[in-house]
């Protein structure tokens, strides 16, 4: 309930913000349970490893990071993405996972501007699971200049 609150906050101020960047500064960053658990090739190294077969969102996301020109990752952990986001580099984030996970991203690497977008779980927690692309996309165009 707590985490809910703390996305449902943070993508308000975000939204009333309106933090835009240029593409490269951006970074969306997936969970490593998007990726489909009997594809064999390591996305989570570098997600331009998928074969865009389109059994799971990864390829969604190739595509959207080509199209847009952000940068795109898998993360392995609540750890490893925070480490990610905190690349000086990197001025805003889009976050892709569960609710408690985001909420979570969201306090790590504060006062960093993120959207927060939780992806759907059909198979249970941390198997399989997917996102909406179209509430990705309207993010994307929400944090990118130009
Ligand atoms: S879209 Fe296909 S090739 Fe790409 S990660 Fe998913 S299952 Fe693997």
């Amino acid at each position: 309930m707590f985490s809910r609150i703390i996305v449902a906050v943070n993508n308000f101020v975000m939204r009333f913000r309106k933090h835009r960047f240029p593409a490269g500064s951006v970074l969306l960053i997936a969970p490593r349970c998007i990726h489909r658990s009997d594809c064999k090739l390591n996305v989570e190294e570098d997600i331009n490893d998928c074969v865009l077969c389109g059994r799971c969102n990864v390829k969604e996301l190739v595509e959207l990071s080509r199209k847009s020109g952000l940068r795109c990752v898998i993360s392995r952990g609540g750890r490893e993405a925070a480490a990610f986001a905190k690349d000086p580099s990197i001025k805003g984030i889009i976050a892709v996972a569960c609710v408690k996970e985001l909420a979570m991203g969201i306090l790590a690497v504060f006062p960093k501007p993120v959207i927060a977008v939780s992806n759907c779980l059909p198979n249970g927690a941390c198997k399989d699971t997917c996102v909406n692309m179209d509430e990705l996309r309207r993010a994307v165009s929400e944090m990118i200049s130009g």
